[in-house]
């Protein structure tokens, strides 16, 4: 081959071929309130104690890290609480990482994973990468779901899992644990509840978690990168059987999560209270933004997380680029007509609603 190929010249997958990588844009801007992060960052104190930590994985860097991240596991089991073993608790890069594991462990060629939109734009993407067939039925106008809605989907496309994520991305609508009992109870696929953004939910302690005692097809997916203000450290976690465990140990890289994540993690985990002191004020603004976009003049959807979708706009992208214009950035994405804000700080939050004031004045087509 000649040196320096294009991309076309390269024997790349024939399903990659055209695809672009994900995706939200990471822009120099005064507001981001693009990718539902945590706007705080941790403490000095907590800070301090970060780096002393990576100063003593330093001195073992010659040596590969805990390939079963027990003491990590541990401190997330204590974490979720109800009753949870480190037997439990698989740790990784990220949730996407723990959703790629259990896609390598029950997807695959000739098996389908089921989901509900819209939902995470990153879904297809784990299913790609694992040769798993990508099917996503839509959910209620209102975007909620209940079981017979998820059952005849089930019945219909005969998943090997199914992956239902609430609060959902990017609508922020939750599903009652009754539902969720109901599906349990009715189907042998595994069953991904992806809860990445249970913290901020009106009833944190329902979580699906709970369940764990009465369902073996059960996996509750979690990650620090929200609520717990650690997005840049890359762990997410799923909790579930023991036997689930396992599988996701068969097919992950060996030695996945670096000593450096490990610790960083576990610092994060033994000052818990301190990392989501925000929370509730995140939850707070949240409320805000529901009840002031409507005064707006524009719609918003009903959320349990720290965004919410608003819309709905004739030309979402030119309502997207003027609010980019003012210095705010938002998500470009969702159902047609939506864009997706975060919940930022107050200041941030005030931000916005001044900018998408000074849009909406200059006009606005609808949809
Ligand atoms: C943000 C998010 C995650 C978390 O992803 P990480 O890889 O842990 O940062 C998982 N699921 C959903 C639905 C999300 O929106």
């Amino acid at each position: 081959m000649k040196p320096n190929p294009n991309l076309a010249d390269l024997p790349l997958r024939p399903e990659l071929v055209g695809e672009e990588p994900y995706g939200a844009p990471q822009l120099d801007v005064p507001v981001c309130l693009n990718v539902n992060e945590n706007p705080y960052p941790p403490s000095a104190a907590i800070r301090a104690e970060m780096a002393q930590a990576i100063v003593d994985v330093a001195g073992r860097v010659n040596r590969y890290p805990d390939r079963e991240a027990a003491g990590l596991r541990g401190a997330l089991a204590a974490y979720v609480g109800h009753g949870v073993t480190p037997a439990q608790v698989w740790a990784a890069n990220g949730s996407n990482e723990v959703m790629t594991h259990v896609l390598g462990a029950f997807g695959g060629p000739g098996r389908t994973v089921l989901s509900f939109s819209p939902t995470y734009s990153m879904y297809p993407e784990y299913a790609r990468n694992t040769h798993t067939t990508w099917v996503s039925v839509p959910r209620h106008p209102d975007f909620t779901l209940d079981a017979r809605l998820i059952l005849d989907a089930i019945a219909q496309h005969q998943p090997t899992v199914v992956l239902i994520t609430t609060p959902n991305n990017p609508t922020g609508t939750s599903t009652p644990l009754t539902v969720i009992r109901e599906v349990l109870a009715a189907t042998e696929a595994m069953v991904v509840i992806d809860e990445a953004y249970q913290e901020f939910a009106h009833h944190p302690d329902q979580t699906a978690v709970t369940l764990l005692p009465e369902f073996g097809n059960l996996i509750v997916s979690r990650t620090m990168s929200k609520a717990f203000a650690l997005a840049g450290g890359r762990v997410g976690y799923l909790v579930a059987a023991p036997s689930v465990v396992d599988a996701c140990r068969i097919v992950r890289l060996p030695y996945h999560l670096s000593a450096q994540t490990q610790a960083l993690a576990q610092v994060a985990l033994a000052h818990a209270s301190e990392m989501l002191a925000n929370v509730d004020l995140l939850r707070g603004v949240r409320d805000d933004m529901l009840a002031q976009l409507p005064q707006l003049g524009v719609e918003v959807v009903d959320s349990d997380a720290n965004f919410c979708l608003f819309g709905r706009f004739a030309d979402r992208h030119d309502v997207w680029r003027r609010l980019l214009e003012q210095g705010v950035l938002v998500r470009e994405t969702g159902p047609a007509g939506y864009l997706r804000v975060s919940a930022g700080t107050p200041e941030e939050a005030f931000a916005f609603f001044a900018a998408l004031e000074a849009v909406l004045a200059e006009g606005v087509e609808r949809a």
